[in-house]
């Protein structure tokens, strides 16, 4: 199977990917963190957007998993020669790979891409779109941090215009039984909200109910050329950034990261025991683990 979007998988899928998950967990605290689970397959990193967590975590993913990892980065490909996305696939295509994990900052690109490889193609966050393995490496952490999801509940704050980490949360974190709303001022909240199936709120005071407040962060990259949502980042960041002051000691606070710190979230907070920052980018690894094996187990190749 392919993992382009969080609807790719059911609820027993990602009850499977966390067991998974559970077991590499575990091999990240013993002091040889390698496993011979997918020696002799082929792992291609095919990133055209930016990434620090997302690549850093399926390298040592497949690396930990015995893998033979590649990463390919636009810059120095020859994408930068002008080199097509179809061509591009088509060329990889003749090494065999088995798994390419593709960032593009096209909508879409990971399907298409999908279609001119046998290999499993996984989503690592195409555009504006998805972004499902953020979706399962927060619900991962959640589920380790209050025992359960069902019935949690999930305040989504910020850009969600320009974020596919709050579309892949909203119906990935809705699919596992979290009451998710979304909180923001109307120039960041998408058209055709009302089709996402959730309440959204223009007002922070729709944090008090949460028990967990998902920071997203402030897509600057993504406004080149166009009209600015917001008046100013200070402004931003006075109405709309996170501090301790605005939570309740018992409440949570994530973010998918890189953080702007001092815009929608404070240094403080950030770096405060009620974040569970750095408890996502460690989850993030154990779960990426769990999807590489996961997409290629139930297609075992002849040896
Ligand atoms: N790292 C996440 C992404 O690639 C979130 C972000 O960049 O704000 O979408």
């Amino acid at each position: 199977m392919h993992l382009l979007s969080v609807d790719d998988l059911s609820p027993a899928d990602i009850d499977t990917l966390f067991r998974l998950s559970d077991g590499f967990l575990e091999v990240a605290s013993r002091p040889i963190k390698k496993v011979p689970t997918l020696r002799g397959r082929t792992q291609i990193n095919m990133f055209f957007e930016a990434s620090t967590r997302t690549l850093t975590s399926f390298e040592l993913a497949g690396k930990r998993l015995s893998a033979d990892v590649v990463n390919i980065k636009a810059s120095g490909s020859s994408v930068s020669k002008g080199e097509s996305l179809k061509d591009t696939i088509l060329t990889l295509e003749s090494y065999r790979p088995d798994i390419i994990v593709m960032r593009h900052h096209q909508v879409g690109a990971c399907r298409m891409a999908a279609r001119y490889t046998t290999a499993r193609v996984v989503n690592a966050g195409d555009g504006a779109g998805e972004h499902p393995t953020q979706c399962l490496l927060d619900l991962y952490s959640l589920r380790r941090t209050y025992g359960r999801l069902e019935g949690l509940k999930v305040a989504i704050v910020g850009d969600v215009l320009r974020s596919r980490v709050a579309r892949s949360n909203v119906f990935g974190f809705r699919k596992m039984g979290i009451d998710v709303r979304l909180v923001g001022p109307p120039t960041l909240i998408p058209p055709g909200i009302e089709h996402w199936g959730v309440p959204v709120y223009h007002d922070l005071e729709a944090l008090d109910e949460v028990d967990v407040v998902y920071v997203l962060r402030m897509q600057l990259e993504r406004a080149k050329g166009k009209v600015p949502p917001v008046p100013s980042l200070r402004e931003y960041s006075r109405l709309w950034g996170l501090s301790p002051r605005r939570l309740r000691p018992d409440q949570r606070v994530m973010h998918p990261g890189p953080i702007n710190r001092g815009v929608e979230i404070t240094g403080d907070l950030a770096d405060s025991d009620r974040s569970l920052i750095l408890h996502q980018v460690e989850s993030g690894l154990a779960v990426r683990m769990a999807i590489l094996y996961h997409v290629l187990a139930p297609h075992p190749q002849a040896a």
